[in-house]
């Protein structure tokens, strides 16, 4: 399969020239951070348009990260459910384990064009940590990734393995000592150091031109799935489902389909506990209008502005924000979105062990758990497309935790 990744110069469902989808997005960002992020607007611009950039990235993607990743049509599920068909579209298969591997290969070899010899991103979990870490040892840079002391304690084998990939793990003592410290902490050591330095912020979210490179990144995704459901089944999907955290799997797959208006788009967000505050991390459910982290989106905050604490059972859902096209694609009603609490991506994760021999991770759960609900409404002639965005290994000492199994 032969898969252009050249951007779409022209689409509708690009940013303005502030970086802006409708109200959302745009550079909310200090003057000392300014000239860092118009240095990388103004390179991205010409990288966008360069056709030799995308092959070699592309080429990179076939020979290390195992691209095109299949898409599974899991027929025990299917019947299972007794509705529609469903497809999986394998991400977890990726070197590395899930999605976010496509984005930071892309930044890093966008990096090495900058001729920077050096590379910094946040990580909450660890799992974007280890993304960067495994792209920078590929590309021969170094390597430092700004980690919450808390959340360093939680994900200690993360943390190792960035080390074994040569990587530097710097501990973040301030606020909540999570993610959103992390990201505030990358952003400082940027402002001081960007002239060697390229940050790879982990999602579709932060100033411009963040939020439209990292899609463009993923976008791989969705024109591989494209390409492949047509093969399949001869026509497009009845509904296409990927999880959303900060928006990057969802939005990867979702570009492959957006000028498709047959087809329904399903982000889901994760409910947590249930969706009092500080116990979910549904953004586009409960979230308004605010600027975090570099763009205005939609943000999960107290009657003063304040970020919110988030929860989810799943790691990688659990950010107070979301990335602007997707508040956009909210408010403007391209995509629906909804919201699955940890009891269900729990019930979900264990079915689709049991039933296709595919372990996901606690995120991609989520959206296997929207799929369990929708599926049985919908006729057996009809398609559904699941991103299944990483592989659960890394969730299975957890998720043994909460359903009170131990191995040893
Ligand atoms: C990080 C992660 C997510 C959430 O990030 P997005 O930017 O919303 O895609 C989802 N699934 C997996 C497997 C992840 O590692």
């Amino acid at each position: 399969m032969k898969i252009d990744l050249l951007p779409s110069a022209n689409s509708r469902w690009n940013p303005d020239a502030d970086g802006r989808f409708g109200e959302f997005g745009g550079q909310f960002v200090p003057e000392t951070l300014m000239a860092a992020v118009l240095q990388l607007q103004d390179v991205y611009a010409k990288v966008r348009v360069d056709h030799a950039f995308w092959e070699n990235l592309h080429a990179r993607l076939v020979t290390y990260v195992g691209r095109p990743s299949p898409l599974y049509h899991a027929e025990r599920l299917s019947e299972r459910l007794g509705g529609a068909a469903i497809y999986l579209k394998r991400e977890d298969l990726n070197h590395t384990g899930a999605h976010k591997i496509n984005n930071t290969m892309g930044q890093v070899l966008l990096a090495k064009q900058m001729a920077k010899q050096r590379i910094i991103a946040e990580t909450g979990a660890g799992q974007h940590g280890v993304a960067t870490a495994t792209a920078a040892a590929c590309f021969g840079l170094e390597c430092v990734v700004y980690m919450g002391a808390e959340d360093i304690r939680r994900q200690r084998l993360n943390v190792f393995r960035m080390e074994l990939l040569g990587a530097r793990v710097v501990s973040v003592d301030s606020g909540q000592k999570t993610l959103k410290d992390a990201i505030n902490a990358a952003m400082r050591d940027w402002m001081g150091t960007s002239e060697h330095t390229h940050y790879v912020i982990g999602s579709v979210m932060g100033p411009h031109p963040y939020p439209q490179m990292v899609r463009d990144f993923q976008a791989i995704i969705g024109r591989e799935t494209r390409a492949q459901i047509l093969d399949a089944t001869g026509k497009l999907p009845d509904r296409v489902v990927a999880c959303v955290g900060g928006g990057s799997n969802a939005a990867g797959m979702f570009t492959g389909f957006l000028d498709d208006d047959e087809v329904t788009l399903i982000g889901v967000e994760a409910a947590g506990e249930d969706m009092k505050p500080n116990r979910h991390a549904a953004t586009i459910s409960a979230g308004a209008p605010g600027i975090l982290h570099g763009m205005r989106t939609l943000v999960l905050q107290d009657e003063h502005g304040q970020t919110l604490p988030v929860h989810s059972v799943s790691a990688g859902l659990d950010y107070p924000g979301v990335g602007p096209e997707h508040a956009f694609w909210k408010q403007c009603g391209r995509v629906q979105y909804t919201a699955i609490d940890d009891q269900a991506a729990l019930d979900a994760f264990t079915i689709l062990c049991e039933t296709e021999g595919i372990i996901p991770a606690l995120e991609s759960a989520h959206a296997v758990a929207e799929v369990l609900r929708i599926a049985p409404t919908m006729k057996k002639d009809q398609t559904i497309v699941l991103n299944l965005s990483g592989r659960g290994d890394k969730d299975v000492v957890e998720v043994g935790r909460l359903l009170g199994k131990s191995w040893q």
